[in-house]
C-alpha cells in the first residue's frame, strides 16, 4: 500500500479543477488518497498503522491501481463517487440490528447519492 503514487497523483490533478472550491479544500485537507496493486487480492494494516492514519484525523480513500489503466472519465468518476461519500459524511457500516434488506436498500441509497453528486460536479463528462 502506497500513498498518491504517480497514477494517483495524476488522476487527482485531473480531476481537483472540475471540483467546486469547497470540495477541492475538503479534498486536499481532509482526504489520504491510498493506492496497491491490482494482483494483491487481499491486504492487510498492522494496528499501528492504522493508528497513525487515525491520528492524521483524515478520511481515507483506497484505490485500486488498475483504475490508472481505465478510460479516463471512467477513473475520474470512480475518484469523484469517492470524494463524494466523504464529502456525504456516508457510512456503510450498519449494527447486526439493521435488517439484511434494510441493509440493502441503505446501500443503494448511498451509493446513488455518492454517483448523483459526482455527475453533478463532473457536469457533462460524469457517467
Ligand atoms: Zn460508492
Amino acid at each position: 500500500m502506497t500513498e498518491t503514487t504517480r497514477g494517483a497523483h495524476s488522476l487527482i490533478e485531473r480531476v481537483k479543477p472540475k471540483l467546486p472550491k469547497d470540495v477541492q479544500d475538503f479534498l486536499m485537507n481532509n482526504v489520504i488518497i491510498l493506492t496497491w496493486e491490482p494482483e494483491a487480492l487481499g491486504m492487510a494494516f498492522t494496528k499501528e498503522e492504522l493508528e497513525e492514519l487515525y491520528k492524521s484525523g483524515k478520511h481515507i480513500i483506497l484505490l485500486n491501481e488498475g483504475l490508472f489503466e481505465m478510460p479516463s472519465d471512467h477513473s475520474e468518476f470512480v475518484l469523484t463517487h469517492e470524494i463524494a461519500h466523504l464529502y456525504l459524511r456516508q457510512t456503510t457500516i450498519f449494527d447486526e440490528h439493521v435488517k439484511k434488506n434494510e441493509v440493502e436498500r441503505l446501500m443503494r441509497e448511498v451509493e446513488e447519492a455518492a454517483s448523483e453528486l459526482a455527475r453533478k460536479w463532473l457536469g457533462a463528462s460524469g457517467k
